[in-house]
């Protein structure tokens, strides 16, 4: 499975190896699957049909893991002295500890196996990532909101897990950040598991730059000081250094602000390329996108045939271009 990453392109095609397959965890009735306490389905079409062409899901519903059974009664967050209880309010039964023993366990599990993002059901008390009801014992809601025990487990154990839930998928600027953090995970295991040193990590890191700026420029300057300091840190170190960080990097979104900017960056190793005709061209379609006319696809593909047809390598080899398959058409909304 080990590959040369010398002189490699720029798009994710090329970081990217079948035999390591992006895989996502997902709440398992948003595959379709009949678990929920009304024996039905919550089935997100993005997540079955456009999703379901990229990745290998591994399914999980808590509720029926820990043998709640299908159909089953209702259950909420109740507020405790300490912490949380999940009780049926049909039956006064808590399912809370049985709940977050077999969280602990199931994210164990999970981890062992390795997965590149997950996305939760919205407003589960098990699976919910986050403003989920809570109720006070009398049954009466309180102000408060909180996550799933599920899904609280799986934040706390693995902050660096790309996650996301099916409600906030809806919105295209969280959708593309998703999307283009579990292709970033997803090409560093296979990087961490190919063991290509410290050469294969600034090849990566050289790979990621206008990628990583497009998020956070601050984090993009900690990342270069902790590749800079690659021969003075023992290796596990610096590549679980690199790690956290750049995981934390993409999290930032990729607003309108940083992706001009990152455009402006490229469009300066064209500047003794193009002649004044063709900067403008490229000037205005940067600045349409900023006024929202046009999506981010635009300015980009033109930046793309300039960067083919003056072969400016460097350009060439970032995947801020091409992170992610085009079908998923990510970076088509104005
Ligand atoms: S939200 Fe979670 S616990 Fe509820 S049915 Fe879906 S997968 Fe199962």
């Amino acid at each position: 499975m080990k590959t040369s990453h010398a002189s490699k392109p720029g798009g994710w095609i090329h970081w990217h190896n079948p035999e390591f397959p992006l895989r996502l965890g997902v709440s398992a009735c948003l595959l379709g699957e009949k678990v929920r306490f009304d024996t039905g389905h919550a089935r997100d079409r993005f997540v079955t049909d456009t999703l379901g062409q990229w990745f290998e899901f591994v399914p999980v519903c808590p509720e029926v893991e820990i043998g709640m059974g299908i159909p089953r009664p209702t259950i909420r967050l109740v507020k405790a002295e300490h912490g949380l209880r999940l009780v049926a309010p049909s039956t006064g039964e808590d399912f809370g500890e049985t709940m977050t023993t077999f969280s602990e366990q199931r994210v164990n599990g999970l981890m062992a196996e390795d997965l590149d993002g997950f996305i939760l059901k919205k407003g589960s008390p098990s699976c919910g990532m986050e403003r989920v009801k809570v109720y006070h014992p009398n049954g009466m809601p309180t102000s408060a909101k909180a996550a799933g025990l599920f899904a609280s487990a799986l934040q706390r154990k693995w902050p660096t897990l790309p996650i996301e839930e099916d409600g906030r998928l809806h919105d295209k600027v969280l959708r593309e950040n998703f999307i283009e953090r579990v292709f970033c995970r997803n090409r560093w295991r296979l990087f961490a598991a190919q063991g290509s040193g410290r050469g294969g990590l600034v090849e990566f890191h050289t790979a990621h730059k206008l990628l990583i700026r497009a998020h956070n420029e601050a984090a993009y300057r900690r990342l270069g000081r902790i590749v800079a300091s690659a021969g003075q840190l023992p290796d596990a170190e610096l590549f679980s250094s690199y790690e956290r960080e750049f995981q934390s990097a993409m999290k930032s979104k990729g607003t309108v602000k940083r992706h001009v900017n990152v455009l402006h960056h490229a469009m300066g190793y064209l500047k003794k390329k193009l002649d004044s005709v063709e900067k403008q061209e490229l000037l205005t379609c940067i600045e349409d996108y900023r006024q929202g006319l046009l999506p981010l696809i635009v300015p980009l593909s033109l930046l793309r045939y300039n960067i083919r047809r003056h072969q400016i390598s460097y350009l060439a080899g970032q995947l801020y271009f091409d992170p992610h398959p085009k079908e998923l058409m990510l970076r088509n909304h104005a």
